[in-house]
């Protein structure tokens, strides 16, 4: 199996299904301009961090290579998670359970920090609290399901076990025995949970500047920063970096830490409800929901070419997206119902599985948050805030836990 270049192959690349009809909301950047903070990229961490300096009085310049939530924020399955890509026994084995308890707290404090600010800007982004579904495909996840299971609910988090009877009829036809359900999971349109908070953003002041790849980023000092682009510059204090897998592209010190990694995704016509809530399947690697207009958004399959997905070229794997259309014949009400839209994004994977979030070694006047490791839905808003409490008052308890320190010296 190969990737084919969008455009090209059996499948057609679309464009991903929520960025749908998404019209520009900024000008590019042209001239020199003059800030107290200049942010690189305009993802979903981005938005934290414009939104927290906006709301403090901060006189932001907010510069993006493409359109906003154009990068992994607007291609993702939209799902709203707790804790790593790791299953929780998984997670505690390499991280020990005190601090794999602490990463998962802070994910849960994410999810409720973005519910406030959908809730504060009322944000239509088809945001729904109806918990998520883990499904073991082999017995061996099984048992490492329950035993997730066992551990989040000894450590106080929720986590009901669904098997035999208990499990929806739906899974157990398409050869599924056991799940644990999570309650207080989340998913929303991620396009139009990012857009809505950088027109937010906008609003309160900050200068957004869309089409305009930050091409050189000097901070030689704190206190001095300065980024420039093919027909602007832009003159701050300081630069906060959320450009998370393409963040090794400008600044070298990331790029033998976080590994850009490509995800495959399609969408289906609205077909009658059928899913209830984000499924998460094959350790994480096989996704899917059902939004509110009824379309399948289905992602993954990554392990059939984990040597073939990486990268940061937006192609389609044509073997991937097969067996995606395949596996969706699985479940009878999906027969038939066309597929609309397909396309790919990129992750950024760091090497320990955990955000990035802090000093950059080499860049004194900058700051970033990076490393998201596929669940940026999950820790990009707590760690986009993290580096706002940085800037502003010189500490973070997220971005202690999550601090860029611990791959240096
Ligand atoms: C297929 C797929 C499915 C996923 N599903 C989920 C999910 O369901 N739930 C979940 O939590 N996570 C999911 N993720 C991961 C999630 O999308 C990311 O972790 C998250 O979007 C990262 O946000 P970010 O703002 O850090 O990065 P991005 O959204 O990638 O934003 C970074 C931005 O920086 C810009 N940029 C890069 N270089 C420059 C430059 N030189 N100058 C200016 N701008 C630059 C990029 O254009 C981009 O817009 C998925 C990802 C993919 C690809």
């Amino acid at each position: 199996m190969s990737p084919v270049a969008a455009g090209s192959g059996p499948y057609n690349a679309t464009s991903p299904y929520w960025l749908d009809g998404a019209a520009p909301l900024a000008p590019e950047l042209e001239g020199s301009v003059t800030a107290d903070v200049v942010v690189v990229g305009a993802g979903v961490c981005g938005a934290s961090v414009a939104w927290a300096l906006a709301q403090a009085g901060v006189q932001v310049a907010w510069v993006e290579a493409r359109g906003v939530s154009e990068g992994a924020s607007g291609r993702n399955a939209g799902f709203v998670l707790q804790g790593t890509c790791e299953r929780y026994s998984r997670a505690v084995g390499l991280m020990g359970r005190e601090r794999a308890r602490a990463v998962h707290q802070a994910s849960r404090d994410n999810h409720l920090a973005m519910a406030t600010v959908i809730e504060e800007l009322g944000l239509e982004c088809g945001y729904m609290r109806r918990g998520s579904l883990q499904l073991a495909g082999s017995e061996q996840e099984e048992g490492e399901l329950l035993e997730s299971a066992a551990m989040l609910r000894e450590d106080g988090f929720s986590a009901e076990v669904r098997a035999g009877e208990g499990l929806d009829e739906l899974y157990q036809q398409a050869g599924f025995r056991v799940g644990v359900h999570i309650a207080d999971d989340g998913e929303l349109d991620p396009a139009r949970f990012v857009r809505g908070v950088a027109q937010a953003a906008v609003g309160r002041g900050v200068r957004l500047f869309e089409r305009s790849p930050v091409l050189e980023i000097a901070a030689p000092s704190p206190g001095e920063a300065y980024v420039r682009t093919a027909r602007g510059e832009v003159r701050a204090q300081l630069v906060l970096v959320c450009t998370n897998a393409y963040a090794g592209e400008i600044i070298p010190w990331y790029a033998d830490k976080v590994d850009p990694v490509r995800g495959q995704m399609l969408a289906t016509a609205p077909a009658p409800p059928m899913f209830s809530s984000p499924v998460y399947a094959d350790h994480g690697y096989d996704y899917w929901r059902q939004d509110e207009a009824g379309r399948v958004v289905l992602g993954g399959w990554r392990n059939l070419d984990v040597a073939g997905e990486k990268g940061t070229a937006e192609v389609l794997h044509a073997g991937i997206q097969e067996r995606m259309g395949a596996f969706l014949e699985r479940f009878p009400g999906m027969r038939g119902v066309p597929i609309t839209h397909r396309w790919s994004g990129t992750m950024g994977f760091s090497r320990d599985g955990l955000p990035i979030v802090g000093a950059v070694p080499g860049l004194p006047g900058a700051l970033g948050a990076v490393g998201f490791t596929g669940h940026g839905f999950g820790f990009a808003w707590v760690c986009g805030q993290a580096l706002v409490e940085l800037s502003l008052q010189g500490t973070s308890e997220i971005a202690d836990r999550f601090s860029s320190r611990r791959f240096v010296g």
